[in-house]
């Protein structure tokens, strides 16, 4: 990226809805340098007052579950039969693990990518989570800022990143596959707990019983887990993501979702939590880094540590 780069013009072709300058807008916010992180935040300041107006969905789910399968689908559908715009985001852990990608790899979401109102961006694949985790959240500021309805993003059901996604989205998406006594044990109780809406996807033929099954349990299981501060009670529904089928119903509860929870103000209270979260995480990280550049200080840790290891 050149460094003469225009932010009055960039804010106004993102407003416009240009999917080039959105995505050159989001390569500025994963910068890591620091000429472009002044640009980065005049950029996000200029257009957080143009944002907000998406419905933020996280969708995570084991490898092999169908998360790109699922996001095709319901991408396409929205923008096919709702006249939507959809943007998709990743964020993949294993890329700031291992260096390697589990969501970016393969060739995915071949027909949602090309349509005119779908937006489809990979993880930055650098840095640590939370720093992407970051840089989601400005990414998301950007996606509403260019008119974007829903912003999808997805993540995959590995652990900590679950956390991280649900910290910056206003309805949370697991998807599970058929067969709820070993998913049950699989999945983290935590993880099923932060739901809102349970997907079990591949719910056809030799498997639909089973699905039917896994649904049911899913259902119980519900019932033991405390009420969510807004009242919402995680929904579970069937799908065949390959066959497309099961996911206008998926978009019903998508909508109730966001009727009930904007009419009893909790999407917006939530999102000011976020902000908050986020803020402080912002600051605890400021904090760890003035740590460990002040060599006394520093050096007073380091001692700490090793008399803690002591006992
Ligand atoms: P991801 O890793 O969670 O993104 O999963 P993918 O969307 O890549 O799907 C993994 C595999 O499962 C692919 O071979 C898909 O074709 C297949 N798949 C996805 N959804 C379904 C479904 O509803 N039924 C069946 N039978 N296969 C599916």
């Amino acid at each position: 990226m050149t460094d003469t780069i225009n932010i009055i013009s960039l804010k106004e072709e993102i407003l416009n809805g240009n999917k080039v300058a959105l995505a050159k807008g989001i390569t500025l916010v994963e910068s890591n340098k620091s000429e472009h992180r002044v640009l980065a935040d005049d950029l996000i300041n200029s257009l957080l007052p143009f944002s907000g107006n998406s419905l933020r969905i996280g969708i995570t789910g084991v490898p092999g579950v169908g998360k790109s399968t699922f996001i095709e689908a319901i991408g396409l559908d929205l923008i096919k039969k709702h006249n939507k715009k959809v943007a998709v985001l990743a964020i993949d852990p294993s890329s700031s693990i291992s260096g390697g990608s589990i969501l970016g790899d393969k060739t995915r979401m071949n027909e949602l990518s090309h349509q005119k109102d779908a937006f489809i961006r990979p993880s930055s694949n650098r840095g640590y989570l939370g720093g992407v985790a970051h840089h989601t959240r400005e990414s998301i500021v950007l996606c509403e800022a260019a008119g974007f309805d829903y912003v999808i993003v997805e993540t995959v059901g590995v652990g900590q990143s679950e956390i991280t996604v649900s910290s910056m989205v206003d309805v949370f998406v697991l998807l599970m596959l058929p067969g709820a006594g070993d998913e049950l044990q699989g999945i983290k109780r935590g993880i099923m707990e932060m739901a809102n809406i349970i997907i079990i996807n591949k719910a056809e033929g030799a498997l639909l019983n089973k699905a039917k099954e896994a649904a049911k349990s899913y259902q119980m299981a519900m019932h033991l887990f405390p009420v969510k501060h807004n009242q919402w009670k995680t929904e579970v529904a069937l799908i065949s993501a390959l066959n497309r089928k099961g996911i206008e119903k998926v978009i019903e509860i998508l909508e109730k979702f966001k009727r009930e929870n904007t009419e009893n103000g909790s999407i917006q209270l939530e999102r000011i939590r976020q902000n908050l979260f986020s803020f402080n995480q912002l600051i605890q990280g400021m904090v760890d880094r003035l740590i460990n550049e002040h060599k006394p200080l520093n050096e007073l840790k380091i001692e700490l540590e090793a008399k803690l290891k002591e006992g």
